[in-house]
């Protein structure tokens, strides 16, 4: 029987250019895989496709090897994986966990009670479609047993996915196969072992979890970097125009991300090539700070 190799890998939404905290996510991915002795995949969440910006996948692609990052397959592309998601679908309905609900967002908005990731799906379709009610999303029927799992950053974490989310989403109302459900298959076909991420993934996991032990599926071990604060204390992402990094000028945002990372600087390095020989030898996943935010110009980290 073959050993379980470390497998990682980088899941990037082609929603605009790489931005300074997905890079971060990149970095601790491939510089934890490496470390390891292991593979690094690239899979383009590419989903969503009303939120995709035409040509931000390409231009991933090109900033992630001009940082020296090398990816070991060929890259995934969710929009060509649509069978894979509904088969997956399929054997959950088959299960019995599935059922059609008739909610629109503005009205979960109305009666569900506020949890850490917006209202709480209040299970009005979970005994049956109200009569006057038209299917729109698919969603899973929530266990509420609390879900344990421990992140190699943040440490251990408890959730009981039906009491902070709710009855999630699994096939949007406009057909779309929902985020939780494509990770789950993807990490799972393509044999993903670790899963290094940012952390507003981390109240995520637990779905993910509930998916794969319904599935039937192995269980990856998480680590959930800290975010990226940007000046006036809001998490940078994509959509907030936060600055792209400069793929012609890759190694002060490689230094600046080692430093964030915790990690000891690697002194003066000339090229991505040589930076990455020292990086991988020294990266140490317990030196990442193991906190939620990151505000990268102040002197302490918030707890
Ligand atoms: N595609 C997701 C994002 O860019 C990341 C998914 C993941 O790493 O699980 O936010």
């Amino acid at each position: 029987a073959r050993t379980q190799v470390y497998q990682g890998r980088f899941a990037p939404s082609p929603t605009g250019p790489l931005h300074f905290g997905s890079m971060l996510a990149a970095v601790a991915s491939y510089a934890d895989a490496r470390a390891c002795g292991g593979r690094w995949l690239v899979r383009m969440e590419d989903i969503d496709r009303p939120r995709e910006v035409p040509g931000a996948a390409t231009d991933i692609l090109e900033t992630l090897a001009a940082f020296g990052l090398e990816w070991d397959e060929p890259i995934i592309y969710q929009r060509e994986r649509t069978q894979a998601y509904a088969d997956a679908l399929a054997s959950l309905t088959r299960q019995g966990r599935t059922y059609p609900c008739g909610c629109s967002r503005a009205e979960i908005a109305r009666h569900g009670r506020p949890g850490p990731e917006g209202p709480v799906y209040p299970g009005t379709c979970r005994a049956g479609l109200p009569p006057d009610r038209q299917p729109r999303s698919l969603r899973l029927k929530a266990d509420a047993r609390p879900l344990h799992f421990t992140d190699r950053i943040q440490g251990d974490q408890t959730q009981s996915v039906r009491d902070s989310v709710g009855d999630f989403v699994l096939r949007r109302a406009d057909g779309i196969h929902a985020y939780q459900l494509a990770v789950v298959v993807d990490d799972a076909s393509q044999g993903i072992t670790h899963v290094v991420r940012g952390a507003d993934l981390l109240l995520s996991t637990p779905r993910q979890i509930l998916l794969q032990q319904a599935l039937g599926v192995a269980q990856p071990s998480y680590a959930h970097i800290p975010l990226m604060l940007d000046a006036q204390g809001r998490k940078l992402s994509k959509s907030l125009a936060s600055a792209p990094v400069d793929a012609a000028d890759p190694l002060p945002a490689l230094r600046k991300a080692w430093t964030c990372l915790g990690q000891t600087p690697l002194g003066r390095v000339g090229s991505p090539a040589e930076f990455w020989r020292r990086a991988i030898a020294t990266w140490r996943i317990e030196r990442v700070p193991p906190h939620r935010h990151l505000d990268p110009e102040a002197k302490r980290q918030p707890r």
